[in-house]
């Protein structure tokens, strides 16, 4: 890095969080890429089976990288972390009764937004450091960094009872991402305070229980995991307690006090193609094919579980809401579906409706 710009880099630092929020990222910090003083929490996560079958973090390299930001770029010298809203407006009068999908669900699949837009504010970070050579990395839920403890660091939010980065005024129903750069920009204050106080609302309402003291969740229980993460069958204790969630599970940031008061409006980028929950039919859904699920979801985060997660999902939801039109339907995927657990799965549904 030349010294020549080290002078410059705070006024640049400047600049950059405007264009930040031209792109539509409500919030900007900036920190250093150290060793996060969560890492023993999270290695202990891993040790104990809370990350239940995402091999992909408890590879050994992916471990040593959350440990030490620098093994992904050993030139990094900062790390900017931005987040953007996705909360659909009214979502504290939103009707959840069924079906109920998580808010960042409703709306694109913030894999294919947000790296664009992070490669924009890269692109005017470059133009303005011209001619030193940026070297750089960009995430958003897809790196192997303590993500929540770095925007932490980065002066946005406090990790809350219920795992989520909570922003003061702004709630936790935001996207993250990182940019992993060379350049040495001076650090934000850290985020010290806790505004969670005496208030156990989330862990209260959690309907399988498994937010776990340290503010960490035993994934193997969670609604959003089970839903979207987890490929195999959903474990019979749980599959009543789903009440209706067919993707993701938004119960612990819906009774959040700082949701309720303070939620944004969301990224009109978000919602292109977004799921109408308003004309949401269940019946047309259990009957897509491949193919069909393919064309409809393949920009939505439901694509993420699949077309056997998925259809496991509504056979669940269909279980638990169930009428009489659901019978047909059901009875044709317990007959024919190719996949011998989504017939074991819908013949339990119409055995325990
Ligand atoms: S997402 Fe749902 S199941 Fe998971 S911790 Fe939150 S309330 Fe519990
Ligand atoms: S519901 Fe209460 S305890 Fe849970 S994250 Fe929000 S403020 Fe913290």
């Amino acid at each position: 890095m030349d010294l020549y710009f080290q002078g410059d880099l705070q006024s640049i630092k400047n600049e950059i969080k405007t264009e930040a929020e031209c792109l539509g990222f409500s919030h900007i910090g900036f920190t250093i890429p150290d060793n996060p003083v969560h890492f023993d929490t999270y290695l202990e996560w891993i040790i104990n089976g809370y990350a239940a079958e995402m091999e992909y973090l408890k590879r050994p390299e992916s471990i040593a990288r959350r440990k030490d930001p620098k093994l992904i770029i050993p030139a990094c010298k900062s790390i900017i972390v931005v987040a953007m809203p996705y909360t659909p407006s009214g979502f504290e009068k939103r009707d959840y009764k069924f079906p109920k999908i998580a808010n960042y669900a409703i709306g694109d699949d913030y894999h294919i937004i947000i790296p664009v837009l992070l490669e924009k504010l890269v692109k005017f970070i470059i133009s303005k450091v011209y001619p030193v050579e940026v070297e750089y990395r960009i995430y958003t839920d897809t790196g192997p960094i303590l993500e929540k403890e770095t925007a932490q660091k980065a002066g946005l939010g406090w990790i809350g009872k219920n795992t989520c980065l909570i922003i003061p005024g702004a709630g936790s129903f935001f996207f993250l991402a990182e940019i992993l750069i060379n350049l040495p920009f001076d650090p934000d204050s850290i985020f010290e305070k806790d505004f969670c106080g005496n208030c156990t609302r989330c862990i209260d309402s959690c309907p399988t229980n498994c937010i776990l003291q340290n503010r960490t969740i035993d994934a193997n229980r969670c609604i959003s995991y089970l839903t979207i993460e987890n490929r195999g069958a959903i474990p019979e204790e749980f599959r009543k307690k789903l009440n209706g969630w067919i993707f993701g599970c938004d119960i612990c940031q819906q009774v959040c006090l700082w949701n309720i008061k303070f939620s944004k409006e969301p990224e009109p980028n978000f919602f292109k193609t977004s799921v109408n929950i308003q004309k949401f039919d269940i019946i047309s859904e259990l009957k897509l094919d491949k193919s069909e699920f393919k064309n409809k979801y393949s920009k939505s985060p439901i694509y993420r579980a699949k077309y056997d997660g998925y259809k496991r999902n509504l056979l669940i939801a269909a279980g638990n809401n169930f009428n009489t039109e659901l019978l047909d339907p059901i009875n044709n995927i317990m007959k024919n579906d190719e996949n011998p657990e989504i017939r074991e799965l819908a013949a339990w549904v119409l055995k325990n409706k």
